[in-house]
């Protein structure tokens, strides 16, 4: 059985990958540490149907094989909901999603925080803040130990670009943001948020809002993406897409950024860029380890 690495950042898939060789979440915890990941984002993205059991197996076999777990929270919530039954419906989703992923060992919930509706984003982000700030006590009051976090959102409809996110998490304790960089690629629309500088001016965002303890406890998604002026169309494979991800992982490893990263690749390419992903980030920090030490022997 491959070991758990000490690597500052912890790579996965979101959702079982298709080479999974069973169903289930504990099969994919299995397949992460066979590949030698160390991350599994749970995708309970349509509805939340486990049991109390199933959990406690799911946070055991996450602490045996040494595997990070998250939970990616129902679609369906929107915490700008226009009628009371919708907003019900959407704060049970959330609510359950935390509850169980807490029981299954899982420490960050992740979810897509809602739409605009066509209202401004100050009007939204109070109505998010509120709504937040009322989960967030529910789940405080009930022991629910877990970070919400939002997700950066790729088209230009949905509430959740990263100074919003940056502010909520300022404004509510136990918030933080799913930082998805190909959400941020694509939602900019004209090719951008795609070089090193930008990358690393996001990374200053967080430290600037956040301090070091942002960096230090980053959770984010990364795949290629298609998008046109509105911004996320779909999904892609690395080498169909754009996305110059090893500067963008130049950019983490030199901001010694600590935190998982969940891969999003439509198959059969789910799991080849996770490992992509991965083994470059590796590589890029033995390579800036090695010019270190260089520079320490010649001064
Ligand atoms: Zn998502």
């Amino acid at each position: 059985m491959a070991q758990s690495t000490s690597d500052p950042v912890r790579f996965g898939t979101v959702g079982s990958p298709q080479t999974t060789p069973r169903s289930g979440t504990l099969a994919a915890i299995e397949h992460m540490r066979d590949l030698g990941m160390d991350h599994l984002e749970i995708a309970w993205v349509h509805s939340v149907r486990v049991s109390d059991e199933t959990c406690a197996t799911i946070k055991t076999g996450g602490q045996k094989h040494a595997i990070t777990l998250s939970i990616h929270a129902p679609y369906y919530i929107n915490l700008n909901s226009q009628t009371a039954e919708l907003m019900r419906k959407s704060d049970e989703r959330l609510l359950l999603a935390a509850r169980k992923g807490f029981l299954a060992g899982a420490t960050d919930i992740v979810f897509h925080p809602g739409s605009y509706h066509n209202q401004s984003s100050d009007l939204v982000y109070e109505r998010v803040k509120e709504k937040l700030l009322e989960i967030r006590g529910i789940l405080d009051d009930e022991g629910v130990d877990v970070t919400l976090r939002p997700e950066t959102m790729g088209k230009v409809a949905a509430f959740g670009t990263l100074d919003e996110l940056l502010q909520l998490s300022r404004d509510i304790p136990g918030v933080l943001p799913c930082i998805d960089f190909a959400h941020l690629h694509a939602r900019a629309g004209d090719g951008s948020m795609n070089s090193y500088d930008e990358f690393a001016a996001i990374f200053k965002a967080v430290k600037a809002a956040l301090g070091n303890d942002g960096l230090h406890t980053l959770h984010a998604h990364m795949s290629g993406i298609a998008y046109g002026p509105r911004g996320e169309k779909h999904h892609l494979p690395l080498n169909e897409a754009d996305l110059r991800y090893r500067d963008l992982l130049q950019a983490l490893v030199d901001f010694d950024v600590h935190g998982s990263v969940a891969v999003e690749a439509p198959e059969p390419f789910h799991v080849a860029d996770a490992l992509t992903l991965q083994a470059t980030y590796r590589r890029l920090r033995q390579q800036k380890a090695a010019t270190s030490s260089d520079t320490a022997e010649k001064s």
